[in-house]
């Protein structure tokens, strides 16, 4: 199953990924901890993109479509992935169509958390994740059991360092601006699926597992 994960800023994309993940066993690729692995392990990439994350800008489309394509040779993508923030341009998204075509593959879904604008903010700004295990929480909406730890592994919680008012901000600027001529793109081949993101994360999670039924049904005939 070949799926994309559209949605907007704090839509709830990594969250509904976790558990897709779990249930359905496919490889979840997600640019933007591509991205934050790179700096932690300070590689050239990580360097290059730290600017423009901090300002909350895309890292330049050769960067990134570069490490998609690297990433979607592995084995492990044989048996279908879940890209998670990518593509998030109409370049990108014409480069990933050649990059599928190329190895024989096409996308089966795209998934589209629809929330409305106004209640990102808070949501960005109150998310926590687990330094460990990657797992993501809310102060509100998704809180923990002990404050600062993650109730699945006991790792330590952190605050991403583009999850402040300023740098959220230019992000969701940037990516409603980008966001409506992908969705054109998709609608257009057939491929998207509109989910109610502003629901309760486990209401979301079922709205998803009903369009991937259809997904394996097709897949299947
Ligand atoms: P994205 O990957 O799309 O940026 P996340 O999955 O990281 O979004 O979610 C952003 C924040 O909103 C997190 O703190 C998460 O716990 C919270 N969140 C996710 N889904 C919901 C939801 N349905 N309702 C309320 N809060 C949510
Ligand atoms: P969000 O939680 O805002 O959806 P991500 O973790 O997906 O954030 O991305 C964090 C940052 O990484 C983005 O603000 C951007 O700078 C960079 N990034 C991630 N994916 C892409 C992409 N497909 N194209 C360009 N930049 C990207
Ligand atoms: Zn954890």
């Amino acid at each position: 199953m070949n799926l994309l994960l559209m949605g907007l800023p704090g839509a709830g994309k990594g969250t509904q990924a976790e558990r897709m993940r779990e249930k359905f066993d496919i490889p979840h690729i997600s640019t933007g901890d591509m991205f934050r692995a790179a700096i932690k392990e300070g590689t050239t990439l990580g360097i290059k993109a730290k600017e423009f994350m901090d300002a909350g800008n895309l890292v330049p489309d050769e960067v990134t479509i570069g490490i998609v394509r690297e990433r979607l040779a592995k084995d492990d993508c044989g048996k279908g992935f879940l890209l998670d923030g990518f593509p998030r341009t109409t370049a990108q998204a014409e480069a990933l169509e050649q990059i599928l075509a190329d190895t024989g593959r096409t996308i089966h879904f795209v998934l589209n958390i629809d929330v409305a604008e106004k209640e990102l903010l808070a949501r960005l700004t109150g998310r926590r994740i687990c330094r460990s295990c990657g797992g993501t929480y809310h102060i509100i909406f998704n809180p923990v059991n002990v404050e600062g730890v993650c109730d699945k592994c006991g790792g330590e919680l952190y605050q991403r360092d583009d999850d402040n008012e300023k740098t959220v901000a230019t992000r969701l600027q940037v990516n409603i601006r980008q966001q409506q001529p992908l969705l054109d793109f998709y609608q257009e081949k057939g491929y998207l699926r509109h989910i109610e993101g502003s629901q309760h994360i486990d209401n979301v999670f079922k709205e998803i597992e009903e369009v991937l039924c259809q997904a394996v049904a097709k897949e299947n005939k």
